[in-house]
């Protein structure tokens, strides 16, 4: 038997159908921004494997530091211990993100780290004896898929099987000119039952990449201030430098209450998770009463070789080279949208950053389960780069450090796939 066979005998794979999935794709190596098959097959990794990768595949700075940390220390209890790591790593966050951001919560990945910011919002309230149960949320939103996390997402077919067992949140539309007004007074009307707002800044990346402008969020945000509803920034997704700023909130005036983050925390290398708030929202669980203790963590909690693997990521991130890498990319998806986005087949770009979107024309049926999803899926795998469209929409959102001809490589068969598709 091949990888791939032995692979679908024991195997459950995320998000995949098993009764009608192609085998998958076995990858035995990787390297800047390639995969490599077992057949030798390169593999251009357009996605940056699930929005993860930041710096490049099996990066030699980020594997070293990891293995000095394996040999030093693999793991600690968090409670009641700390270590290294964890400590230098939360100095080294907290100076750079926006400077209400006081303390720091680890966990193990970007559900958890939400799990834990809606935990911190409603105990921060409950701790004061203060009513404020309900969250509100955006229509589409996706912020992770265990429970707390999937009620604070969209209904959509992916929850349907659950969907009685969810939390009622209250869902708003995405702001704009129109609605700001409308959006404003509906929280104020709701203002004593709210206990916070949670969103994707800018961009909701699993709806598809649908991007909305910092003006009108920040504009809400800043309501929600006065109305004293807490606000979460879900960066899992956006957070280091995907919006082409280290943080989308940087593109804000308004700072969040609290933030999220995960896959780009690592550079890709470690399941991790990091929840930060205020100082306010810390003290609110100071008390002699132990009821008023924040009770969660995960064994894996602040886990010394994910911090490390943070803590490199970190030093390339903050690297110049990673600032000009990113405004390279930024400039060339600009300069391939311009010459594509009137294209017959396509029905809108649009970019924020690093990444660039394009939706594919469909005429009526724009379902995710549309066959063209599945289409474009293997024709770019198999000219070697790895796009995972969501429906009809297909995006781009590569590591770092990928070149100007590799970049040009996917451009170029985007090109040959709206003339052959
Ligand atoms: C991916 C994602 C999550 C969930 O992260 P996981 O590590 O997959 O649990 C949460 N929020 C946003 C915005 C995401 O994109």
């Amino acid at each position: 038997m091949n990888l791939a066979e032995r692979d679908l005998k024991v195997i459950w794979h995320p998000y995949t159908q098993m009764q009608t999935a192609k085998p998958p794709v076995p990858i035995v190596r990787g390297e800047g921004a390639c995969l490599y098959g077992e057949d030798g097959k390169k593999y251009i990794d357009a996605v940056s494997s699930w929005w993860v990768n930041i710096h490049g595949h099996a990066n030699p700075y980020i594997a070293q530091k990891v293995a000095e940390q394996l040999l030093q220390l693999e793991h600690v209890i968090f409670a009641g211990f700390t270590h290294p790591a964890a400590v230098e790593l939360a100095e080294r966050l907290l100076a750079i993100l926006p400077d209400n951001q006081a303390k720091a919560f680890y966990s193990d990945n970007g559900s958890t780290a939400v799990e834990v910011a809606i935990k911190m919002c409603l105990q921060y309230w409950s701790n004061q004896d203060k009513p404020g149960t309900k969250i509100l949320a955006f229509k589409n939103a996706y912020h992770g898929d265990t429970f707390g996390a999937m009620s604070v997402s969209g209904r959509s077919a992916f929850t349907a099987a659950f969907d009685s067992l969810l939390f009622e949140v209250e869902f708003i539309d995405l702001p704009n000119e129109d609605n700001i007004g409308n959006l404003k007074s509906h929280i104020s009307s709701l203002k004593s039952d709210l206990a916070c707002f949670i969103f994707e800044p800018l961009v909701q990346g699993s709806a598809g990449m649908i991007m909305y402008e910092a003006k009108y969020l920040d504009e809400l945000m800043a309501h929600c201030r006065e109305e004293e509803v807490l606000t979460i920034a879900d960066e899992v997704f956006t957070g280091f430098g995907r919006t082409g700023k280290s943080f989308a909130c940087d593109h804000l005036n308004t700072q969040p209450d609290i933030m999220c983050f995960s896959k780009g925390l690592t550079g890709g290398t470690m399941a991790f998770g990091l929840t930060t708030c205020t100082q306010a929202i810390y003290d609110a669980f100071l008390s002699y009463d132990k009821l008023k203790t924040l009770f969660h963590g995960h064994s894996y909690t602040a886990n010394p070789v994910a911090c490390a693997a943070a803590l490199a990521s970190l030093d390339l991130f903050l690297d110049n080279a990673t600032a000009d890498n990113i405004n390279r990319i930024v400039a060339a998806h600009t300069k391939f949208e311009e010459k594509i986005k009137h294209h017959p087949k396509i029905k809108a770009t649009r970019q924020t950053g690093t990444i660039l979107a394009i939706e594919w024309e469909t005429g009526d049926n724009t379902s995710y389960f549309s066959s063209l999803r599945d289409k474009l899926y293997h024709y770019f795998l198999d000219a070697g780069v790895i796009l995972r469209p969501l429906g009809n929409i297909i995006y781009i959102l590569p590591p770092y450090c990928i070149s100007n001809d590799e970049l040009n490589y996917i451009y170029r068969k985007i090109e040959d796939a709206l003339e052959e598709i």
